[in-house]
């Protein structure tokens, strides 16, 4: 019996892949024919963990500013009313007045600069004319600037108008657990140190980590290696943190369950059970006695 069920369970997985391969392969598709001139260049070559020089930590700064800068407008600017197509608009046309290109054009065939995640939608929210934002809305805001070579990432959940206590708590929650994360930076701890303090952030308020995404490193590519993952866990690399990474922690918070479902669209994201979830992200770059958060917003 156990045998058979094994390969019950092999050929399931054997579909699964095979699903997945085909997904993959038509996002590429979709990526060669969104390919214009303007659109951000994958780097290959170097693998791994990318300790960055001075002069690469700044430029990573400078994209991280014109990404920070433009969540800040957009937090000035949302309200009830406006699509989230109007924002994305928005956001496209700051970030390449600021000279950079908008990091998320295109990649893997991603049509839109933000990704604009509204309610249960967890992350990779497409923005669309179709899409109004209502007074109660909790709205999660992603987006990248890639200026000089490098890019810079940041995400922020945006309370619109009057929203309900809980909803209120849970996005606290979820920057709360940020920043115990980012608390943990420094050279020579680990990622295990940013997991766990966020995970115990989140389960004391009874709030659930999504595993099914992590935080990145960010340099030339929007995402390179490792993982920074918000949940303990011994299936990702503790690396130990070095003077000079840069790093994208962002740590996504649901109010019920922490499992998730794709939609058809094949990005948007939404919890399984259609409870909230919320995200902010930070990209920073490691010091050997703390960090400095590049896309931090009052500066
Ligand atoms: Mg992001
Ligand atoms: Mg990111």
């Amino acid at each position: 019996m156990l045998e058979r069920f094994k390969l019950v369970k092999n050929i399931m997985n054997a579909r699964v892949v095979a699903k997945k391969m085909k997904h993959f392969a038509e996002l590429l598709l979709n990526k060669n024919k969104l390919k214009s001139k303007d659109q951000v260049p994958f780097i290959k070559g170097k693998r791994g963990i990318e300790i960055k020089t001075a002069r690469e930590v700044k430029l990573i700064k400078k994209s991280s500013q014109i990404v920070s800068k433009v969540l800040s407008e957009i937090i000035d600017l949302i309200k009830p009313g406006m699509t989230t197509k109007d924002l994305d608009n928005f956001a496209e046309r700051r970030i390449r007045e600021m000279g950079a290109l908008p990091s998320f054009k295109g990649y893997h065939g991603f049509p839109a600069s933000i990704c604009s995640s509204i309610n249960n939608e967890v992350v990779h929210g497409i923005p669309s004319k179709n899409k109004i934002i209502k007074d109660g809305d909790l709205v999660k805001i992603d987006t990248g600037a890639y200026l000089d070579g490098y890019h810079g990432d940041s995400c922020v959940s945006i309370c619109v108008g009057n929203v309900n206590e809980e909803i209120q708590k849970l996005s606290n929650v979820a920057y709360e657990a940020l920043f115990a994360g980012l608390d943990k930076i420094k050279a020579g701890n680990t990622l295990l140190d940013i997991a766990g303090a966020i995970e115990d952030i989140v389960k004391k308020n009874r709030f659930s980590v999504v595993e099914d995404y992590t935080g990145h490193g960010v340099g030339r590519n929007l995402h390179e290696e490792p993982s920074v993952f918000n949940f303990r866990t011994k299936d990702l690399p503790n690396v130990v943190l070095r003077e000079g990474m840069t790093l994208a922690v962002e740590p996504i918070i649901n109010q019920g369950t922490k499992y998730c479902k794709t939609l058809d669209d094949r990005w948007t994201v939404v919890t399984r059970d259609g409870k909230f979830s919320s995200q902010w992200e930070h990209t920073i770059v490691v010091l050997t006695d703390g960090l400095e958060i590049l896309t931090e917003r009052n500066i």
